[in-house]
């Protein structure tokens, strides 16, 4: 079921509607942590599950059993592969923390990362190893590029910097 491709190609292409919908869920439960997940094929995401965060505490996340058995159970239905889990850090760091990486389940399932620079949210992704979190390109198609202009060039200036 696990997909290592997205991992392999060094990069996740998200669609617009799916960055669309990441973003209104980090800033419809913003200040807590939002999660969730992302499925796709290959590198290309397709679909984004919201998952109801039940941590106890506002720095992390844990998500709701049922609602994550569900998705898994939507994403092997559809014949797409679960490619990544989302969260976000409305505080920061706009990295993985210590306790993302020793609870992080599915060491082949990127982790896209929903952190604020400026006031506006920004999505990273990283593939895990066992030594850390590595970050790998997030990418938008073509056509979906004017629009996230001003999300993706904070991200894409982050990246080169
Ligand atoms: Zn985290």
């Amino acid at each position: 079921m696990y997909n290592v491709s997205a991992m392999t190609a060094g990069c996740l292409e998200v669609s617009l509607e799916n960055w669309q919908q990441m973003k209104a869920h980090v800033q419809s439960v913003d200040p807590r942590e939002a999660c969730g997940m992302v499925s796709g094929r290959g590198h290309v995401s397709e679909k984004v599950y919201e998952v109801k965060n039940v941590a106890a505490g506002e720095h992390r996340f844990r998500m709701e059993p049922s609602e994550q058995v569900r998705a898994f159970f939507d994403i092997e239905r559809s014949g797409y592969d679960f490619l990544a889990i989302y969260h976000s850090h409305p505080d920061g760091p706009a990295r993985p923390s210590r306790i993302d990486h020793e609870e992080w389940c599915y060491p082949h399932v990127l982790c896209l990362l929903w952190s604020r620079d400026a006031g506006e949210w920004i999505c990273k992704v990283f593939a895990y190893s066992t030594e850390g979190f590595n970050e790998v390109s997030l990418c938008v198609p073509d056509n979906a590029s004017d629009i996230l202009s001003s999300d993706q060039a904070v991200a894409r200036e982050q990246r080169t910097r």
